[in-house]
């Protein structure tokens, strides 16, 4: 028996895709790849200078899916094979990137350039082909009202409101609005803010060139599986992940997680499979996603990074069997952690409305939940090769 049509959710039959994807073998490229092959009929010409997060999708030649993903390795600087595979495509989305802080104050140039002008020629095609685009959320902090809390803060020292100010804890003041929130950043010699203006151009560069067809998705810290590297087993032992590989790597090598300026800033992370599961809407639903923003993320699981650090001890050491530490965290500067030039977006919280009403997209994974799948995974996949790192005696 056929199998029934897929329909959108206006219920309309959701027409099979050719979607052209840059950077498919990173971290939110694989699960977007695992989840249109097992999920979908769609075809996918992945498209990166690696394709070891992807190798399950691409071999054996058996799978199911085989003749729906394509890997083209191409660095896309400077391979004119991409506007062809661009053109071939119904929708193009681009998540390639340098998107890891450690470097937007160490590589301020090569963020800008990953981040804006390597991007510049897929957002030209939005002339001919439907374009997705990823944002960053790394503001230094924004509000709604901000303008009044900000007017009755400058009184006194023309500065953000301090940490403890009650002016922070009007919701106003951290809740961000795709449509109405105005967008911080930290001055110029904070190089850390290079990504997040290269990315915030990309967006002006859109919206005022009117693409109607171009969408965008505002990424709330997803976490999971197959996020990063653990350095030193899957990636240079000197560098510096984003915080679920650092303190899983922590984690794995049975020393303190480290604290940058006491974890004090507050995340809300989101399941990857959940924000997955939004973007399949908004490839499926074109004419509820065009043109439009879309918070992703998950307001439920907001904690400090010092919460995260004690809370992630204990999940690991539910899924390993292994003991907690006895002092499981240590403090440590952001100048010693990262260097020059950082500095910290403070606390952001996803306004859902426009997601909700759109699409009517809620994530649904709580962050014990997601903590506890996401270290089952690092356990398994990397528990063995840091016990040999660790044995191996270091060369004289
Ligand atoms: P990732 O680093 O895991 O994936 C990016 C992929 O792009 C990598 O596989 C990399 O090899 C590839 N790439 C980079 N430059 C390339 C080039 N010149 N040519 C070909 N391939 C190239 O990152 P991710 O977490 O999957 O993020 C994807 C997108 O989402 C990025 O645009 C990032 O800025 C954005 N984003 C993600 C988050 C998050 O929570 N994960 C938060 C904010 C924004
Ligand atoms: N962080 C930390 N210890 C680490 C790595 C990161 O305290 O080992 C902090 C970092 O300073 C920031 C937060 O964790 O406050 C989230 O950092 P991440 O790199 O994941 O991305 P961001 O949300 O800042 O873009």
């Amino acid at each position: 028996m056929a199998s029934p049509a897929r329909v959108d959710l206006d219920g309309n039959p959701i027409k099979v895709m050719t979607i052209c994807m840059i950077g498919a073998g990173g971290f939110i490229g694989s699960h977007l790849c695992e989840k249109l092959m097992a999920e979908t009929p769609h075809k996918v010409l992945a498209v990166d200078v690696y394709s070891d997060k992807i190798k399950h999708l691409l071999e054996p030649s058996s799978l199911a899916w085989a003749d729906r993903i394509q890997f083209h390795r191409i660095n896309i600087k400077h391979d004119s094979r991409l506007e062809g595979l661009i053109k071939m495509a119904d929708l193009t989305i681009n998540l390639a990137a340098i998107c890891t802080p450690a470097d937007y104050n160490t590589r301020p140039l090569d963020t800008i350039y990953s981040n804006f002008i390597d991007a510049l020629p897929v957002v030209s095609a939005g002339d001919f082909n439907e374009i997705m685009l990823w944002l960053s959320t790394a503001r230094k902090i924004t509000n709604v009202s901000f303008t009044s809390l900000l007017a009755k803060s400058m009184e006194n020292d023309w500065k953000l409101p301090s940490q403890g100010s009650p002016l922070r804890q009007d919701p106003a003041f951290y809740v961000l609005q795709e449509d109405a929130s105005p967008c911080i950043f930290g001055p110029i010699e904070k190089q850390r803010w290079s990504y997040a203006c290269a990315k915030q151009l990309i967006e002006r560069l859109v919206y005022g060139g009117k693409w109607p067809r171009i969408h965008y998705s505002e990424t709330f810290n997803w976490i999971g599986p197959r996020m990063d590297f653990i350095p030193g087993i899957d990636g240079p032992s000197e560098g510096v992940p984003r915080v679920l590989a650092c303190f899983s790597n922590n984690l794995l090598r049975g020393e303190p997680l480290k604290l940058v300026d006491g974890g004090q800033s507050q995340r809300t992370f989101v399941y990857i499979k959940d924000a997955i599961e939004a973007v399949l809407l908004m490839i499926e639903n074109p004419a509820r996603a065009n043109g439009q923003i879309f918070n992703v993320g998950n307001p439920h699981n907001e904690v400090t990074v010092k919460q995260l650090a004690e809370m992630m001890t204990e999940v690991y050491s539910k899924v390993s069997g292994e003991p907690t530490l006895e002092v499981p965290t240590i403090d440590v500067s952001s100048k010693e952690f990262y260097g020059e030039g950082y500095d910290d977006s403070d606390k952001r919280i996803p306004d859902m409305t426009i997601i909700n009403k759109q699409l009517g997209w809620n994530p649904k994974t709580s962050l014990w939940d997601l903590l506890e799948s996401t270290l089952t995974y690092q356990h398994r996949t990397y528990a063995e090769a840091v016990k040999q790192a660790i044995a191996k005696p270091v060369a004289s």
